[in-house]
């Protein structure tokens, strides 16, 4: 059995692997995809102390630097059930999708997250090159461009803010006649001059010229009419959708949204059980964010472990 196992191998998991690591106890990484998100991505610039790199080039690093220490990496391993100690200071259990199951004194759980898709023709086609999902990530290779925002959600409207203070011009579309974005968001995305607002509209197609998006298309719902603008970026802003679907029948207590909630030692309600990066209710979802949470967790881990 291991001392400390982290579920997930993205920036929070690697992160958790070291710091436990370093501390001489049994430690072990199952992940479904090493790397995370990380690996979705193309340019990071908000990598502090690194001006400018390539996500699968970080998500290279994150395993390599694991692998520096006696960490036992389990990839492909999809985490499908959490049984937690039956006692305070026993194992706890995990179980995969391949049948497999794994034992840890403390576990930390960083699964992350995903963002929710429109599903519309050219989105995946055009994913960064011209569709992007995160304002703090890639709002700035946006400089001088147009760019449209999807969703009138609160990330939404913050995106759309963020963006007009970057970008040449900002249209956002609302699928509902209304923005559900808090008023004082509203009223300060009305102020601005660079943002047109579009509601009532389902967006169709995301258009490129097969290297870059270069338009969109969307129905006016009340005419059924079809329009068009042109446009170099896209930012879908429609939900951040925590992995923690298979931790819904434990007793790991999550947020409304479902994100796992822990205290400023990265711990769960559950004793041993620590969780980290975008899983968490943490509010920014950052790669030096989930980096220093998954440390606190491994940390918060070792704390409880020499308590026992
Ligand atoms: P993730 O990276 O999501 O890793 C989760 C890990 O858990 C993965 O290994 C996954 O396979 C695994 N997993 C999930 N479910 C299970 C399961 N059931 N069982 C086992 N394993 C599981 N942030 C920045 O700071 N700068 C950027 O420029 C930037 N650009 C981004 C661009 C894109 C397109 C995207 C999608 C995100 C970007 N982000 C950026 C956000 C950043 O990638 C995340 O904040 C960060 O990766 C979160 O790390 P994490 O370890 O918490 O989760």
């Amino acid at each position: 059995a291991f001392e400390v196992l982290t579920i997930g191998g993205g920036p929070a998991g690697a992160a958790a692997a070291i710091y436990a690591a370093r501390k001489g106890i049994r430690t072990g990484v199952a992940a479904e995809r090493f790397g995370g998100q990380v690996l979705d991505t193309m340019a990071i610039e908000n990598f502090i102390s690194v001006p400018a790199t390539e996500g699968p080039k970080l998500a290279t690093a994150l395993e390599e630097h694991v692998k520096e220490y006696d960490v036992d990496i389990m990839n492909l391993q999809r985490a499908v059930e959490l049984i937690p100690a039956a006692r305070p200071g026993g194992e706890h259990e995990v179980r995969f999708a391949s049948g497999a199951s794994l034992k840890a004194k403390t576990l930390v759980l960083a699964t992350g997250a995903r963002w929710r898709e429109m599903n519309v023709p050219g989105e995946a086609e055009y994913r960064n090159r011209g569709v992007a999902y995160c304002p703090h990530c890639d709002g700035p290779l946006f400089k001088g461009k147009r760019v449209a925002v999807i969703g009138g959600g609160n990330s939404g409207v913050e995106a759309a803010i963020d963006l007009a203070g970057i970008v040449a011009h900002v249209t956002l579309f609302e699928f509902m006649d209304e923005l559900r974005a808090d008023a004082v968001l509203q009223k300060k995305l009305a102020s601005l001059p660079n943002v047109d607002i579009i509601k009532g509209a389902r967006t169709t197609e995301i258009h490129g010229d097969g290297n870059r998006v270069n338009g969109i298309s969307y129905e006016e719902r009340a005419s059924g009419e079809m329009k068009h603008v042109e446009l170099e970026g896209v930012f879908v802003q429609i939900g951040l959708v925590p992995n923690t679907e298979w931790l819904v029948d434990s007793p790991v207590a999550l947020s409304e949204r479902g994100e796992i909630i822990t205290n400023a030692h990265g711990m769960t309600n559950v004793p041993g059980i620590f969780a980290a990066g975008d899983v968490t209710h943490v509010p920014y979802k950052q790669i030096v964010i989930a980096l220093g949470s998954g440390a606190t967790a491994a940390l918060g881990a070792f704390d409880y472990m020499i308590r026992q």
